[in-house]
């Protein structure tokens, strides 16, 4: 059976670093890893489901990063996580909302595919099924961090709260004010083309700073922050989630490809710089489509983000 060359993307947010976090090497160390845990599965022939799990938990386990071990605070200073999984191969999927102590989210969304009939589970049901299923737990040590902890004040000392979000705006051109660059940084995720030609996506969040117990956002969301179809293309989204739900931003790429004919790169832009801007939303999205295209397009300042081929070694990018 003839294979295609493998290729990996990830991203780790669309936040800029602030001038605390001016460093910005270990960030490409942390996003060149993720490619390489993914590369290494594709290497041996492993599918794209496997290799973007394993990209993102190597991401959930970096302390940089907002989702597993780095995930954000809720108001109530708790960690709310949302996950998700999609394969292309047979448009299965599997996702997490809401969930606290499960280590890696992302390893209970594919628990949620693989182990029930169901896609989305959230709260406490999650974290059964992680039990029963032998996902690893942590502690709270595991998930406290003092800088998130000082994010999270300093986003309720300047008062307006994460969701600096607004949805009053009244017409589509109207711009709503934009969410804070301190308080959404750093969300998770990875599509891949394995030598097979099967595409896949997987996404990781703590969601945002200071956001209400309960809130959910695109990242767990099938269609809006993760969508795979061989048919088209993987894409995985990271930004202001209630944007990327309102514009269905993974469908609607996937969906101009299919029905309109329009190649990855044009689907991407489209949205992003169109309907996804035009409604406020800021942030961006890792995408493959099943000949190998990358294509990751954001409207924010930056998006931390990489991408490594087979044969080649992993590249790592902030800005444009
Ligand atoms: N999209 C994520 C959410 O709204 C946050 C992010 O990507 O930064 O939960």
């Amino acid at each position: 059976m003839s294979t295609v060359p493998f290729v990996i993307a990830v991203h780790g947010g669309a936040g800029t670093i602030s001038p605390e976090q001016a460093n910005e090497a270990p960030y490409h160390e942390g996003l060149q890893a993720a490619l390489r845990a993914g590369a290494a599965v594709l290497e041996a022939g492993g599918s794209a489901l496997d290799a973007v799990q394993a990209a993102v938990q190597s991401l959930e386990d970096c302390p940089l990063f907002n989702a597993g071990c780095g995930a954000v605070y809720t108001a109530d200073a708790t960690h709310e996580m949302d996950a998700s999984v999609m394969d292309g191969s047979n448009l299965k999927a599997g996702a997490v909302a809401g969930v606290h102590g499960v280590r890696n989210p992302v390893a209970l969304a594919r628990a949620v595919m693989d182990h029930t009939n169901h896609v989305l589970l959230v709260g406490e049901g999650a974290v059964r099924l992680a039990q029963e299923q032998g996902v690893p737990m942590a502690d709270a040590a595991y998930f406290h961090s003092e800088e998130r902890l000082a994010q999270l004040q300093r986003v309720r000392a300047q008062g307006a709260g994460v969701m600096a979000l607004d949805h009053s705006a009244k017409t589509l051109t109207e711009k709503p004010t934009p969410i804070r660059e301190d308080g959404k940084h750093g969300t998770v995720g990875a599509v891949a083309l394995d030598q097979h030609g099967n595409v896949a996506a997987a996404v990781s969040t703590g969601g945002l700073t200071n956001k209400r117990p309960g809130r959910v956002g695109d990242s767990p969301i099938v269609g809006a922050g993760i969508y795979a179809n061989n048919a088209t293309c993987a894409i995985a989204c990271t930004g202001t989630g209630e944007h990327f739900l309102r514009a269905c931003v993974g469908h609607d790429i996937h969906a101009r490809m299919a029905y309109k004919g329009e190649s990855l790169e044009q689907a991407g832009e489209a949205v992003v710089h169109g309907l996804l801007k035009d409604i406020g939303g800021s942030g961006g999205l890792v995408s493959v489509d099943a000949k190998g295209h990358v294509h990751m397009p954001f409207n924010s300042v930056g998006m931390y983000r990489g991408v490594m081929r087979q044969g080649e070694a992993p590249q790592s990018f902030i800005f444009r």
